[in-house]
């Protein structure tokens, strides 16, 4: 296409808007008319990345291939382009003072003095660059977290100010806000949004495009006046209505033109609507699914929306693809006893393990696994769910009581699960775990290589712990078997008990490899496997 285009995504009024869904939505029209498009995200935070921050401050870490640690949002660009994002998909403050502050201390800048203005903002500049020169994207949609206003966005909007005025056409900013609606007075009110607008142009950035997030629908009249007051082209109002699915926004904002608008106001053929034929068919067969599957997460962030985002959308485009409503029911593993456990589970489909870290609800994971085993529930283990399953066999099948992790118990005789050889000598916690896309290859005959239909794979990890190679012919004798097996280091990847309908577990996180066009392999045939008649 030539020069890369920019399109920046910011939000006003209030946080959570889904400023990353619109980002997603606008990179997927876009992708469907034939541009090499990428979506990134800015977060105006100090930590370097989001690894060190728990589910609690920052929901869940999701993993790029090339093993950054990485913003939830990056989930959805995925999920919804089909693309794979890397460490320059998300970038921190914190990364970009480092940056800075090395250079200084290098001798870079040659006696200079280092400010916000000129230094940080270069430094901003060229990370919203870097994908566009370097992989020669035809668009780079940069969402820019955090609300204006915010004393910490400010040098990502002075950057999106000079980037405007540096690339003229070619740069363009799409504001979201939202119109809440008063019940007592029953109207929609335009005056946070308003105000947001005002913010952003007191920095010297005038949005080309509005996006209004609402619960009710804006009339045209609505929209007119917000046009006029916020200096924006009627046409390039839009509506972001509460959905039933965030993957039916992409269409919600197809049917109002905003493809067309950035298009047009990028000085770009604007050409015929793509018909998104699979994304179609996809929304078709989830509004069409009547019967439901029932899924327990056994997790201890199970109050947290975001904690287990990435599962969550993995399970519910599967239950999609066998023609099923996703039914999720939360169990917290900290409550679970053996008391309890058939009330929890005894009527789900299957049962997920999720993953984590520390010993808060291990418990009441090795109690999951162990029902699920012996009445042999469909059960998905990942990450920690999957180590739980093996210290929970090693516990009452092998007969080793005291198997644990060292993780959890540093004196255990039995350490089935041991920290990694690499992992030893680790100090710091940041971005030193066992992260990114690692090779494992299948035994034939598995239920895991059933799924995949191949042999090789690639999936993503994030880890120190590891099954401890010592207990591997102990386990295999006894029934679980060790079907994934990374060709370079012996690392065991998969288990599973194949006497049992679907009893598998998993090293790494496919569910940060699922998307809408393209569902992960191991998350269908765990659905299937729930849905047979018990
Ligand atoms: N805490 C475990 C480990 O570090 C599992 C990690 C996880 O579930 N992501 O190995």
């Amino acid at each position: 296409m030539g020069e890369t285009k920019y399109i920046f995504v910011t939000g006003g009024v209030a946080s959570s808007l889904g400023k990353g869904i619109i980002s997603s939505s606008i990179g997927k029209l876009l992708q469907a008319r034939g541009y090499k498009v990428t979506i990134q995200k800015f977060d105006p935070y100090i930590n370097i990345d989001p690894g060190t921050l728990n589910p609690y401050e920052h929901g869940e870490c999701y993993v790029t291939v090339d093993g950054h640690e990485a913003d939830l949002d990056l989930g959805h660009y995925e999920r919804f382009l089909s693309i794979q994002t890397t460490k320059s998909n998300n970038i921190t403050t914190g990364r970009i003072y480092k940056s800075v502050i090395d250079k200084e201390r290098r001798g870079d800048f040659l006696g200079k003095t280092i400010q916000v203005i000129p230094h940080i903002t270069d430094e901003i500049k060229r990370n919203v660059k870097l994908l566009g020169s370097k992989y020669k994207f035809d668009f780079v949609i940069t969402e820019i977290g955090g609300t204006v206003g915010d004393i910490e966005s400010l040098p990502y909007l002075e950057s999106i100010r000079q980037l405007k005025w540096e690339l003229g056409q070619n740069a363009l900013c799409v504001h979201l806000t939202y119109v809440p609606f008063l019940a007592a007075a029953k109207e929609l009110k335009t005056k946070p949004t308003q105000h947001s607008v005002k913010e952003l142009q007191s920095l010297g950035v005038q949005p080309d495009v509005l996006v209004l997030r609402t619960e009710h629908d804006l009339n045209a009249n609505l929209r007119k006046k917000v046009a006029l007051f916020c200096n924006v082209a009627e046409k390039a109002v839009v509506q972001s209505i509460d959905a039933s699915t965030i993957y039916e926004v992409p269409l919600l904002m197809q049917e109002q033109g905003l493809d067309e608008t950035i298009l047009e106001k990028m000085g770009l053929p604007v050409g015929e609507r793509p018909a998104l034929g699979p994304w179609k068919e996809f929304l078709n067969r989830r509004a069409n699914a009547t019967e439901e599957v029932t899924i327990a997460l056994v997790g201890k962030y199970v109050e947290l929306q975001d904690a287990y985002k990435s599962i969550l959308e993995s399970l519910s485009q599967a239950a999609t693809y066998n023609d099923r409503k996703l039914k999720i029911e939360y169990v917290q593993s900290e409550d679970l006893t053996p008391e309890n456990v058939v009330q929890c589970l005894g009527h789900a489909d299957g049962v997920v393990i999720c993953p984590g870290f520390g010993s808060r609800g291990v418990e009441g994971k090795f109690i999951a696994a162990r029902y699920t085993r012996e009445n042999n529930i469909p059960t998905f283990g990942i990450c920690l769910g999957m180590q739980c399953m093996a210290i929970e066999f090693a516990r009452n099948v092998l007969g080793l009581e005291d198997a644990h992790s060292v993780e959890m118990n540093e004196k255990t005789k039995n350490n089935v699960i041991d920290l990694m050889e690499e992992q030893k000598a680790v100090t710091d916690m940041g971005g030193t775990m066992r992260l990114g896309a690692y090779e494992c290859v299948l035994r034939a005959g598995s239920k895991a290589s059933e799924a995949y239909g191949q042999e090789h794979i690639q999936e993503r990890h994030r880890h120190r712990y590891e099954f401890n190679n010592a207990y591997r012919d102990a386990f295999e004798n006894a029934g679980m078997k060790c079907v994934g097996v990374n060709p370079e280091s012996d690392l065991v990847e998969i288990v599973e008990i194949p006497e049992l309908k679907w009893y598998i577990g998993t090293q790494f996180h496919p569910e940060y490899s699922s998307t809408v066009l393209n569902p992960h392999p191991l998350f269908l045939s765990f659905i299937k496997a729930a849905i047979q008649p018990k």
